[in-house]
Formats: C-alpha cells, sequence, structure tokens
C-alpha cells in the first residue's frame, strides 16, 4: 500500500516534501499543547480524520475509484501502521469477547509466522482483520488503509503489481501520514510504521508496551538506530 516516490518528478517530490514538513510542524504543536500519553495516542485519529477527508475532497473533486463496500483486493498487501494506531487498534481488540478476542490472535500470529516465512509470504495471507470481506476494525483501521484506493478494479483483479491511483489523494494523505510520523519522531518516540499484524500482537502480547512507548522507549524495534 505504499507510493513508489522514485515515480514522482522532481517538483512534485518538493512539494511533498514541504507538506510533510508543514503537517510536522502543526503536529509537534498539537502534541506539545496535549502532552498526556492519553492524548499523545490519540492524536493519531486526528490525522486518520485528515486522511478521510483528503479522500472525501478528492471525490468531491471528481476523483472516482473504483473500491466498493466488499472489495478487499488490498487487504492482502503488507500494511505499516504508526504506533499510536497499533495501539488503538490493540485496545479494540482488547474489548472483544473472548471468543472473538482469540480467532483474531490466531489469525495475528499466522500472519506473523507468514511474514518471516518467505515461502508462505507469497501467498499472501490476508490481513487478520478482514471477515467476511469486510474490514472489523473500520472506524480504527490505520492511515494507509483508509488512502488506498485503485482508479481500475479490473488490475487489483488481476492480481497487478501497478494500480492506478489518483496521485493528489496519494500525495495529500502520505503528506499527513509522515508529518504526523516525523512529528512523534522529533519529540522523541518511537515512529517507525510497524508491521501491523506484528505490532498489534505485540501490543496485545505485552502489557507494558504502550506505557514504555509513551515513555520514548522503542517497543516494536528495541535495537534500531532509524527509529
Ligand atoms: S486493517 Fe482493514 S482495511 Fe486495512 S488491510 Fe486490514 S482488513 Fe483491510
Amino acid at each position: 500500500m505504499a507510493h513508489d516516490e522514485t515515480r514522482l518528478s522532481a517538483a512534485e517530490q518538493a512539494a511533498l516534501l514541504r507538506s510533510v514538513q508543514n503537517v510536522q510542524t502543526a503536529a509537534v504543536r498539537q502534541l506539545r499543547d496535549q502532552p498526556d500519553p492519553v492524548s499523545v495516542i490519540r492524536f493519531v485519529c486526528t490525522v486518520q480524520r485528515g486522511v478521510d477527508k483528503v479522500v472525501q475532497d478528492r471525490a468531491q473533486g471528481g476523483v472516482k475509484p473504483d473500491c466498493r463496500s466488499g472489495c478487499s483486493h488490498c487487504c492482502s498487501a503488507r500494511v505499516e501502521a504508526m504506533p499510536a494506531e497499533v495501539f488503538q487498534i490493540a485496545r479494540e481488540v482488547s474489548r472483544l469477547a473472548d471468543a472473538a478476542r482469540a480467532g483474531v490472535i490466531g489469525r495475528l500470529r499466522v500472519q506473523v509466522a507468514a511474514a518471516g516465512d518467505a515461502l508462505l509470504w507469497k501467498h499472501r495471507p490476508v490481513c487478520a482483520f478482514l471477515e467476511a470481506g469486510l474490514c472489523s476494525i473500520y472506524p480504527v483501521r490505520p492511515g494507509v488503509c483508509r488512502k488506498a484506493h485503485s482508479l481500475d478494479v479490473r488490475r487489483c483483479e488481476a492480481g497487478s503489481a501497478d494500480i492506478p491511483e489518483d496521485l493528489g489523494l496519494v500525495l495529500d494523505a502520505e503528506a499527513l501520514i509522515k508529518g504526523a510520523s516525523s512529528a512523534y519522531a522529533q519529540l522523541g518516540f518511537e515512529a517507525r510504521g510497524v508491521e501491523l499484524a506484528r505490532g498489534v500482537l505485540l501490543a496485545l502480547s505485552d502489557p507494558t508496551a504502550e506505557a514504555r512507548w509513551s515513555n520514548g522507549e522503542r517497543v516494536f524495534f528495541p535495537r534500531d538506530d532509524t527509529a
């Protein structure tokens, strides 16, 4: 679900960089205004609403993706989420009834095992949160899922690696996601995107993860210098 920035012109890359920096500056201000751990994690909802608004604005401007409810071709792609998004999703999962929660955790384990096994990953297990063709965590799904779209569903059906997208939508949404991520990093939070299944499984299995992350610890990539 990531856009290949090497395909942007120099002018488009420069514009994206400026947008990312503007979002980062505004996000740092907001995060500093409300630095308590709950608000810091909830801030990511503001970012997600921003991505939703980008999608709506582009639709009003005439962009017509082929995506329909129940269509889930893109839900077998690798998804990377911001740590704050992972914690929001883990909270939702922990509120499920025992049987439903156990089902999600089982599917997360299958996905994590597949991600570490090149042969298995070739078969691309669908997202652990996809149930009967629908996203079971739709209200808290990550920003990258919110911006994912296709202008030609036939390419999705054919499993094409080259899905036509609306460039304006992609760039505006990516500016929000990358700007917010950079703001978290600037304030000392681990910010690198984490593979969704691995991140949520870790957050569910370690009750100290959220508090340690809020304290500036590296939770998802303990030995990573770039996080
Ligand atoms: S989180 Fe939801 S929208 Fe995103 S890949 Fe999984 S099922 Fe699809």
